[in-house]
């Protein structure tokens, strides 16, 4: 049933007690299960641990948009698989991105370089679509807006699954939080959450696909990381559920350590105990890395990146899935029968997923195209002109986006025509003096503004810090989704959901950059 309005939110609490109990009960329960981060600087092993960020309640969400979300969660995992099969589809879009992005461009150019001798046929996806709840007016039905589709390093699967957990806890161990709220009152509103399990098991279908039984998933993770009880619980869950072993190297190490056999493209890295045990052989390549510049400090982790794309491993993801996670494939997407064209038409290839090529439906792209707003290039074609012309004019209706993952990379509102204009100056010293690593405007887009509905708050409690801040807050819904495909489709399921809500001040949201807790929703 549509909605004009969510409940106001949070519930009341009879008193100060009751607050410090409920944050006692959720932090340790929190501490109890894994729900937590790496302090800064860890020793090494490290000795302690903190409650990831996490809100007291989970926040409501409506039903109907949430089914909506999860339901739509495999059109669009076939979708992104359609477009990394297209290379034609790619060359255009990032091959133009390429020639003004360096980042973009190393990527594209590198697979470019590779692309006809890969010997893998399969490639592994592991998504995050992001929404937000979209308000036009207080008589208007909420809409559910997409925020971006994330194809490499889609984290906090493992996190928010927990996280689901703590609060159906909370909501048993309080009497239902205190019976505060007719929603939090029965479980039929708290969605079963199995992102953990489902993206581990799509790391196993990677794992057996490849077809070795000795061989090992590695993860390659950023140094430094905090986030790593969320990609341990992953690892255990492997070894626990499916008996896989996995191994963890941080990006920079991998020049030194892959070991690659030129003829069968086979990759193997040492055993952490190489005394005792042969090299193990990789089936599957699970980057929760190599996504942003820095971790790229120099030509060595390129020519690692190209390496491991030349081997027989199964790539979650592959350069061209990385390529078509960007933020401009998004906007191109909904320039005029792009959609149609990569879900209606017969000559896509079959990705299998049960429907062949041309069988999504007309409603299948409705649906689809019900979750974007407004998206412009930055270029010079009449789009693009438009887009420059309601940036400079009307800039408090926009976020100005680069082609970057990981948060706080987005020019938000009255700060745009200031950094357009400097874009502009750059390119004229560039054009004068040579300037180098110069990104102009054509290397962003332009995104119209979610406007989520207001009233609703929680209590946000910090990892170390003792004391709940109560705050006005905007959720953001992920859907996870797991396709496993190449000529033919193997996998596509929706994989679980991760709920991050931050406060309505921030513009940019964010668990790693400090930004946002992680919530569960409670379907109204
Ligand atoms: P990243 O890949 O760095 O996560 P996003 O596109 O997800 O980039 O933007 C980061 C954050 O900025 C989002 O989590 C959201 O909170 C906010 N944001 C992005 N786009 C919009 C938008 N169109 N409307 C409102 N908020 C947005
Ligand atoms: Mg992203
Ligand atoms: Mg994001």
């Amino acid at each position: 049933m549509p909605l004009n309005s969510l409940p106001p939110w949070p519930p009341s609490l009879p008193s100060s007690a009751h607050l410090q109990h409920l944050q006692t009960l959720a932090v340790t329960h929190a501490l109890a299960h894994g729900f937590t981060h790496l302090p800064a600087n860890p020793s090494d092993p490290p000795t302690h641990a903190t409650a990831a960020p996490l809100s007291l309640f989970p926040s409501p969400f409506p039903r109907h948009l949430f089914e909506l979300a999860t339901e739509i969660q495999t059109v669009y995992n076939a979708l992104y698989a359609r477009i990394a099969l297209d290379w034609g589809f790619l060359d255009r879009v990032m091959g133009g991105v390429a020639k003004v992005d360096s980042f973009q461009g190393e990527l594209w150019r590198g697979w470019k370089a590779v692309r006809e001798e890969l010997v893998q046929p399969l490639q592994l996806g592991i998504f995050r679509s992001d929404y937000l709840l979209h308000s036009l007016s207080s008589l208007a039905p909420l809409e559910l807006k997409q925020v971006e589709f994330n194809t490499i390093s889609s984290s906090f699967g493992a996190l928010s699954q927990k996280a689901s957990e703590t609060h159906r806890y909370l909501a048993k161990e309080t009497d239902m939080f205190f019976d505060s709220s007719p929603y939090l009152s029965t479980f039929d509103n708290y969605p079963l959450n199995d992102a953990l399990t489902s993206i581990a098991q799509g790391l196993a279908e990677g794992w057996a696909a490849y077809g070795r039984k000795d061989a090992v998933v590695l993860f390659v993770v950023q140094d430094g990381e905090r986030n790593v009880f969320d990609q341990w619980a992953l690892q255990y869950e492997l070894m626990e559920r499916h008996g896989i072993k996995t191994v963890r190297h941080t990006f920079s190490e991998l020049d030194n350590l892959v070991q690659f056999d030129r003829n069968s493209k086979r990759i193997y890295l040492p055993d952490p105990l190489a005394d005792l045990v042969q090299p193990r052989e990789v089936a599957v390549i699970y980057y929760r890395s190599a996504y942003t510049p820095t971790d790229y400090p120099g030509p060595g982790e390129w020519s690692t990146r190209l390496l491991l794309e030349r081997s027989r491993a199964i790539k979650c993801p592959s350069m061209a899935l990385q390529l078509a996670g960007a933020k401009k494939v998004q906007q191109v997407l909904t320039e005029p029968g792009v959609l149609e064209d990569f879900l209606l038409s017969p000559d896509r290839p079959d990705v299998g997923f049960g429907k062949g090529a041309g069988a999504f439906t007309q409603e299948d792209v409705d649906n689809i195209r019900k979750t974007w707003i407004g998206l412009w290039p930055m270029d010079n074609s009449e789009a693009g002109q438009e887009g420059y012309r309601l940036a400079m004019t009307q800039s408090s209706r926009f976020v100005l986006k680069p082609q970057r993952e990981g948060g706080g990379n987005n020019i938000y509102r009255s700060d745009i025509p200031q950094e357009l204009k400097r874009l502009e100056q750059q390119q004229h010293q560039q054009q004068q003096y040579g300037a180098r690593d110069v990104m102009p405007r054509e290397a962003y887009i332009l995104m119209e503004l979610i406007t989520p509905p207001d009233g609703v708050g929680n209590w946000l409690v910090r990892g170390g810090d003792n004391k709940a801040r109560k705050a006005d807050v905007v959720s953001e819904l992920g859907v996870f989704g797991v396709a496993l495909f190449g000529p033919e489709g193997v996998v596509n399921r929706e994989a679980g959901f991760l709920m991050r809500t931050k406060g309505r001040e921030s513009d940019e949201g964010g668990v790693a950059i400090g930004i946002s807790s992680i919530d569960s929703p409670v379907l109204v």
